[in-house]
């Protein structure tokens, strides 16, 4: 079993409810657990001209192997209605792996730690929720120094989640 973080994010179709499906489909992994989920939070897009995302983290415990948990994660964003147009486009539903216990992944297909979780604030926050500060990433680094570097800009948080429907 490794713990897993999972960032979600959708700017489409009724996002809060996409992560709320997205939920549900995760609490029925094989071999895994839901372990728990964060806040929602509203962020800005990273490019400009598309509608602010909804964003949170899950945590699960898995015994699946990191491309067999990919494989799964990208049957869900198709289950619920992702297409893939130009990168980063606006998307139903984006379930990224961010951590895979302490393991260093390197695969064509996936790479763990997430390249860019360091930076982004709606990925920080809300796992800053599930996971203790002392979290020690690959490069050594603790989440709460990555926090310290990763200002609280551009991002609202969304109380309580289950009410909203942004
Ligand atoms: P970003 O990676 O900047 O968040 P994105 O999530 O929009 O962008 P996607 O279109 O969802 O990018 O994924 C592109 C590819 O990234 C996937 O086909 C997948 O193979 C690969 N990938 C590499 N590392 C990971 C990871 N840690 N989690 C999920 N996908 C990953
Ligand atoms: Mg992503
Ligand atoms: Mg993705």
């Amino acid at each position: 079993m490794e713990r897993i973080y999972i960032g979600m994010g959708s700017n489409l179709a009724a996002p809060a409810d996409q992560l709320r499906s997205a939920v549900q489909a995760l609490a029925q992994l094989p071999n895994s657990r839901l372990v728990g989920v964060s806040a929602f939070y509203q962020s800005d897009s990273l490019l400009p001209g598309q509608p602010r995302y909804t964003n949170a983290v899950a945590a699960i415990d898995s015994a699946l192997a990191p491309l067999a948990l990919l494989d799964a994660l990208q049957a869900i964003e198709q289950d619920q209605g992702r297409e893939r147009h130009e990168r980063w486009g606006p998307r139903t539903l984006d379930l990224d792996i961010l951590l895979f216990g302490d393991q260093l992944i390197d695969e064509p297909r996936l790479k763990v730690p997430h390249y860019h979780m360091h930076a982004r604030p709606f990925v920080l926050y809300p796992l800053a929720e599930l996971a203790p500060a002392s979290l020690k990433f690959a490069d050594g680094r603790r989440l709460e120094q990555l926090l310290a570097d990763c200002p609280f800009v551009g991002l609202e948080r969304l109380v309580p989640s289950a009410e909203t429907n942004q």
